[in-house]
């Protein structure tokens, strides 16, 4: 199956084919190993995800999409009949609204660079782990990412208020909502959320920001065993009142 099908809806500066593949990876830990697939295609906007995506059901094209290439497990692999869609350029950041608190993103904004746009309007993202410089907000949202601020502030889950996806067949299917009481019926957006890329392909996301704190500590703490750890941490819950945001259990026996 040819890579010419997709030429009529993309620039051809948004089609990797060919020899061209050798020069890109299926994962950052494997950068040596050139991507086998039928071409790499870089949409930049859902219009374009969603033409791609009507192309590959009429062809019965299987397809895979690269965010940042971080994951841990192996799933943006290929083996040559794919086509893998890559979100690099869906990397717009369209609005921070500073009195929702809220970032409206492409899916393929890089973690840090939500975090330096947070920061520049006072505002935090809190999500951090240590492959920020190069995770994509869709490959996070994909794997449910939790990282190491996950006690105070939660899971992506937890941290996405609206989603717009594109499903198999092309369809566009949009919940871009900015409120934290929503008891509107199914809540869909939590579907895609960890679904790694098998019901849809992630192309914006509402995030959740809080206000930056004004002040951090750290404590290096040494316990004898399980029971106080516990104790530890319900204590600073009903204690401190900004509650205890990251925690590093090292067990040595
Ligand atoms: C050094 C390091 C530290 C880490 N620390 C933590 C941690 O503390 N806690 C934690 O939970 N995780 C951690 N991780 C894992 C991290 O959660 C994932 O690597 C990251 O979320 C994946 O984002 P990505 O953009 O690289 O996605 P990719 O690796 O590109 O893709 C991941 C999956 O999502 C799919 N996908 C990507 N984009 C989309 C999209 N837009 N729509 C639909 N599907 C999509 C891909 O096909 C693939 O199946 C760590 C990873 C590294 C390398």
């Amino acid at each position: 199956m040819s890579f010419n099908l997709f030429e009529k809806i993309l620039d051809p500066s948004q089609i990797v084919s060919g020899q061209e593949l050798e020069s890109r990876y299926h994962h950052i830990w494997h950068m040596d190993e050139p991507l086998k697939a039928i071409c790499l295609l870089m949409p930049a906007s859902t219009d374009e995800v969603s033409s791609i995506m009507k192309i590959c059901y009429e062809h019965n094209l299987p397809v895979v999409v690269h965010g940042g290439l971080t994951n841990l497990v192996g799933s943006t692999e290929t083996y040559g009949n794919e086509v893998v869609i890559s979100t690099e350029r869906l990397n717009s950041i369209e609005e921070i609204d500073d009195s929702s608190r809220t970032m409206t993103v492409q899916s393929g904004v890089i973690l840090e660079h939500i975090h330096e746009a947070a920061a520049n309007n006072d505002l935090l993202f809190p999500l951090n782990f240590g492959a920020r410089g190069s995770a994509q907000i869709g490959g996070i949202i994909s794997t449910n990412a939790g990282g190491l601020r996950v006690l105070k502030y939660g899971m992506t889950r937890q941290l996405i208020l609206g989603l717009e996806a594109v499903m198999v067949d092309g369809t566009i299917i949009s919940s871009m909502k900015k409120i934290i009481k929503d008891n509107s019926a199914y809540d869909v957006k939590q579907l895609f959320i960890g679904s790694e890329g098998t019901l849809g392909i992630v192309t914006k996301a509402i995030l959740k920001l809080e206000e930056a704190p004004k002040s951090r500590n750290a404590a290096y703490i040494g316990f004898n065993n399980y029971e106080n750890v516990v104790a530890f941490l319900k204590y600073m819950d009903s204690n401190l009142a900004g509650k205890l945001s990251g925690f590093e259990l090292i067990w040595r026996n």
